[in-house]
């Protein structure tokens, strides 16, 4: 705890913060204060979200992005460095925590829901770990753009308020300059958090952190004695959500650590995220994951992976008389996960496919179609975009797609069949389709170019456009066709990093 805090001054804004957090779980933050930047400035502010939010419009100023980036803080506001752990790659560490955030309290949005303000890239905390506890603006930037996109695709996300530029550089590969993200969560309760208490024994705290689990995300459990367990369910079945809904876009999160695995069940932590052109399960992207732990595929995998390291630190709360009776119910869980997630995965692949009724068969229908995706290198977007058009009796461009489409032929016959098969409308049809295929993803090539100009010439266009086209996502709109698109064959193999 080698850290200096840096004094921080009161700014004359106001928020109607609480800090539930910061005073019922004081065991598992330290109270802490951003650092000090020598030039401030917003980049970036969300504004449909800052009124999601109620927030005064006055927050959007050079006042404002004092307070968000951490340099000063609302009267009365207590903001706090967040304690957890994690298993890294399968690894566990102990202790992680914020290492350069900081949770200034809860807001309540238009709606009552209480949603944290939290900001990233604020400076060194106790928990830095030799860090430099700042963010670059690349990665910072991309995290607003990856959150903004996956909210308008329908994926339950964290979002960003604001991009603040600190005017300082950060070093990492190379020199970039300094930003603070604002990040607007349901919560930053992961995984980890309960971890760092089950690790310490400390089944006080744990209780504490459940129960306020509990009141944030699944208030009708209050009082249940059950309500431990149950909570456990409720994570699983969020999570299950989440991870099939993921997979149904394309998107892979790059680093699926248990610290980055919300009990919200929100997408937490754009580092090296990527959306997947041609399919392939193996596809990873990100520089770190040499052996494909969170490759695409893999996800379904790693989810219950991580909801065992869940179940685990909740197990002296599930049972307190009979622990081997809490393993045995966490496990049998556990065990669910696989086939939960398959009930999951093929209710968002079936909308995909325009199949509104359930019926045996169309979990091999989908996987052979997958098959052929893979052995002919298909774009995973645009593919089942086309198929609505196919259904509609344009095959063409589906077909276009397919190096040979021949066996994709015999298969689009199998489909029509299965589709006439059941009674659906089809008007309702098209629209379940429209609305399940994008036409829209972020395309590494064009992430890229969008970043490329707002850091290295300082120029947003790129980006500001790319935010215009992926905030609807399922409308072909004209004059767009160049953001359908796969990446040219010039962009080559592409890599992601961290960004830490
Ligand atoms: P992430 O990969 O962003 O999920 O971060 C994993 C852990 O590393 C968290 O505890 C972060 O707070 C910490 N961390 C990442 N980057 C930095 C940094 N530049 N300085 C301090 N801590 C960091
Ligand atoms: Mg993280």
């Amino acid at each position: 705890m080698s850290v200096q805090q840096s004094r921080t001054a009161t700014s004359p804004l106001k928020l109607p913060l609480q800090h539930r957090f910061a005073s019922e779980l004081e065991g598992c933050c330290v109270p802490w204060q951003g650092a000090e930047v020598p030039h401030p400035a917003i980049l970036e502010y969300n504004h449909a979200l800052a009124e999601e939010l109620g927030l005064p419009e006055t927050l959007n100023s050079d006042e404002g992005a004092r307070l968000l980036c951490g340099m000063t803080i609302p009267e009365g506001c207590r903001p706090v460095a967040q304690a957890y752990a994690g298993h890294q790659f399968g690894n566990f560490v102990p202790q992680l925590g914020d290492g350069r955030a900081l949770l200034l309290g809860e807001l309540t949005d238009r709606e009552g829901r209480l949603r944290d303000l939290h900001l990233k890239g604020s400076g060194p905390t106790p928990f830095s770990r030799g860090g430099d506890g700042k963010a670059g603006l690349g990665p910072v930037l991309r995290e607003y753009l990856m959150g903004e996109a996956m909210h308008a695709l329908g994926i339950p996300t964290t979002r960003a308020l604001a991009v603040v530029a600190t005017g300082e550089w950060v070093q990492r590969e190379t020199r970039s300059p300094g930003a603070v993200l604002a990040r607007i969560a349901a919560s930053h309760l992961r995984v980890g958090s309960f971890e760092y208490l089950a690790h310490r024994c400390d089944w006080a705290l744990l209780e504490r952190l459940a129960e306020h689990a509990i009141e944030r995300h699944d208030p009708d459990l209050a009082g249940d004695p059950d309500r431990f367990f149950r909570l456990l369910e409720r994570v699983t079945e969020r999570q299950v959500d989440l991870v099939a809904r993921w997979m149904g876009i394309g998107f892979i999160h790059g680093v699926m650590n248990t610290d980055n695995m919300t009990l919200s069940g929100e997408t937490i932590d754009y580092g090296p995220c990527a959306f997947m052109d041609s399919y392939h399960p193996d596809t990873v992207f990100s520089s770190i994951d040499r052996y494909g732990r969170y490759a695409y595929g893999n996800q379904p995998n790693i989810l219950q992976w991580n909801l065992a390291r869940f179940a685990e630190a909740l197990l002296p709360l599930i049972d307190r008389d009979d622990i081997d009776r809490a393993v045995a119910r966490a496990t049998e869980l556990v065990n669910e996960v696989p086939q939960r997630y398959r009930t999951a995965w093929l209710a968002v692949m079936r909308r995909k496919l325009g199949l509104l009724q359930a019926q045996a068969d169309d979990e091999a229908l989908i996987r052979d179609l997958l098959q052929l995706m893979q052995e002919q290198e298909v774009d995973f977007t645009l593919c089942f975009r086309h198929l609505g058009a196919a259904a509609d009796g344009d095959r063409a461009p589906l077909r276009a797609l397919f190096r040979a489409p021949e066996p994709l032929d015999a298969w689009l016959a199998r489909w029509q069949q299965r589709l006439a098969s059941e009674d659906t409308a089809p008007e309702q049809r098209r629209e379940t389709m429209r609305h399940a295929d994008p036409v829209y993803v972020p395309r590494n090539h064009k992430v890229e170019e969008a970043l490329e100009a707002a850091v290295g010439q300082g120029d947003p266009g790129p980006l500001h456009r790319l935010m215009e086209v992926l905030a609807d996502p399922f409308t072909v709109r004209p004059g767009l066709e160049d953001w359908a698109q796969p990446a040219p064959p010039a962009f080559g193999p592409y890599q992601t990093f961290c960004g830490t």
